[in-house]
């Protein structure tokens, strides 16, 4: 017996780690769909692609292919056979890819693939529109939040260990921006679904977060047992 689990929320609220936490704890697969839309990202960048232009965008989505590997434990995104795991996250592409994710194309593509990877179930995917529009019927869905202070330190200690140089202003500015973008977008915009439990982390350290969300999964699963 395996459930969905989708979490969704602002930017860098500690959704990935989240996720990754529960897919460890409970043998799950982890679906970054955020890697995915910056991996679309990168493409139109790399390729000079106007992404205004909705012809040149149709074209380009036929020449993406990407995938995850597990690589020493850790999840790589792999753009046309290569891994970019480290370019997705540069600021580069974090200033482009709420406008880029606001296409309906492009989230149709994304959609499309995010689905089929959880036609199995046994699942923990986190984004914008998880359970909203890619997994409606998910057994669990977390909202995560947190005060914006806390997202911008967390991110700008993310990349640091990343070897990416950040300025602190410009990671703040960039979360704001994308959540506005995100929020404000005519397709699937990110919102709670209303079946959603909400989870403020700004006080929370990553093991009690991952205790809370782990309670809750196990009461969804113990709840799909009982039903059977
Ligand atoms: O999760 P992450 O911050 O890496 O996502 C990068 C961007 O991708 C978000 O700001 C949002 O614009 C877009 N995104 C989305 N839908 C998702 C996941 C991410 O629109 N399910």
């Amino acid at each position: 017996m395996s459930i969905i689990i989708a979490i969704d929320g602002h930017s860098s609220c500690g959704k990935s780690t989240l996720a990754k936490g529960l897919a460890r704890a409970l043998h799950y697969a982890y679906l970054d769909t955020g890697a995915m839309y910056r991996a679309v990202t990168l493409y139109f960048l790399d390729h000079q692609i106007n992404y205004h232009d909705p012809a040149a965008v149709e074209e380009a989505l036929k020449q993406i292919n990407i995938h995850f590997e597990r690589i020493d434990g850790k999840n790589h995104t792999f753009l046309n056979g290569q891994d970019v795991e480290r370019e997705i996250r540069e600021m580069r592409v974090s200033g482009h890819v709420s406008p880029v994710s606001a296409i309906s194309t492009v989230r149709r593509a994304m959609v499309a693939q995010q689905k089929a990877m959880g036609r199995r179930r046994g699942i923990v995917a986190d984004g914008r529109d998880i359970g909203t529009v890619v997994f409606p019927d998910a057994e669990l869905k977390i909202f995560l939040t947190a005060d914006v202070d806390v997202r911008t330190s967390r991110r700008h200690l993310e990349l640091a260990a990343k070897g990416i140089d950040a300025d602190w202003d410009e990671i703040r500015r960039n979360l704001i921006e994308r959540d506005r973008i995100d929020s404000s977008r005519a397709d699937s915009p990110l919102r709670q679904a209303d079946d959603a439990v909400v989870i403020d982390n700004t006080l929370l350290s990553e093991e009690e977060q991952l205790e809370k969300a782990l309670q809750l999964a196990q009461e969804r699963l113990e709840l799909q047992v009982s039903k059977q």
